[in-house]
């Protein structure tokens, strides 16, 4: 029977993660971690989503939307493992790239079972790249062009990016005044969003209390050698007034 009820069903997509409500910095981040529907399509879903059983996951700089919890500061390209993302159990990892260019911010840490090196307290992809995240460059790093007109504070970098770091070095955010950082930084932060703990019934989440510029501690990072910053504690970083 395809004769009908005159209901027009809505399409709905699906997501999981926390993602952008719209896609307008203004309307901040959607933060359910399971896997739900929206009628609503993801904007900018060919650069800022990845997809898997067409299941929408967001793997950008949350920063413009207003986001307030953990997060991590990281330099140019790096492996994403979306499985990791969002806490599912596979055989093999589903690895896709992050093409921002230059400082900025996840939510999550640096994926387990990759390479990464820290300076400054910032992630750096120290693996080689694959054949597919060239292919998938000219496309996907557009990421940095639907950025560019959202103005958010990156991480600091002043020195240059370890040797083991073999991506693109490109001078960003340069437009983004100082101040604004620090503003930032000095304002308090509201509450955390609910948990919301059901993926399935798999959802482990995870107490990742790491803020701003400290050390990822539950994940093994190759660290670099010829920086003494282990026993850097950046008090001054963290204003919690
Ligand atoms: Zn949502
Ligand atoms: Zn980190
Ligand atoms: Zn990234």
């Amino acid at each position: 029977m395809l004769a009908s009820s005159g209901v027009v069903e809505a399409k709905q997509w699906r997501y999981a993660g926390m993602h952008p409500r719209t896609g307008r910095p203004a309307d901040g981040l959607c933060h359910i971690e399971m896997m739900h529907v929206h009628t609503a399509a993801p904007m900018h879903a060919d650069t800022l989503y990845r997809t898997r059983d067409n299941v929408y996951v967001f793997i950008g700089d949350p920063t413009p939307f207003g986001y307030e919890g953990p997060q991590h500061a990281y330099y140019g390209h790096h492996p994403v493992v979306l499985n990791v993302l969002v806490r599912i159990d596979v055989d093999v990892d589903v690895v896709e790239y992050c093409y921002h260019d230059g400082p900025h911010y996840h939510a999550y840490p640096p994926p387990p079972r990759q390479e990464f090196v820290d300076k400054e307290d910032v992630h750096y992809y120290a693996g080689e790249y694959p054949q597919e995240y060239r292919r998938e460059s000219p496309t996907l790093v557009r990421v940095n062009t639907v950025y560019r007109s959202w103005s958010a504070p990156r991480p600091v970098v002043t020195l240059a990016p370890p040797p083991e770091y073999h991506g693109p070095v490109i001078q960003v955010g340069l437009n983004i005044p100082l101040p604004s950082v620090e503003v930032r930084v000095g304002t308090p932060r509201p509450p955390p969003p609910p948990p919301q703990p059901e993926w399935g019934g798999r959802v482990v989440r995870e107490e990742h209390v790491h803020v701003h510029h400290d050390h990822c501690e539950h994940h093994v990072h190759k660290k670099h050698k010829k920086h003494k910053h282990k026993k850097h504690k950046h008090k001054k970083f963290k204003g919690r007034d």
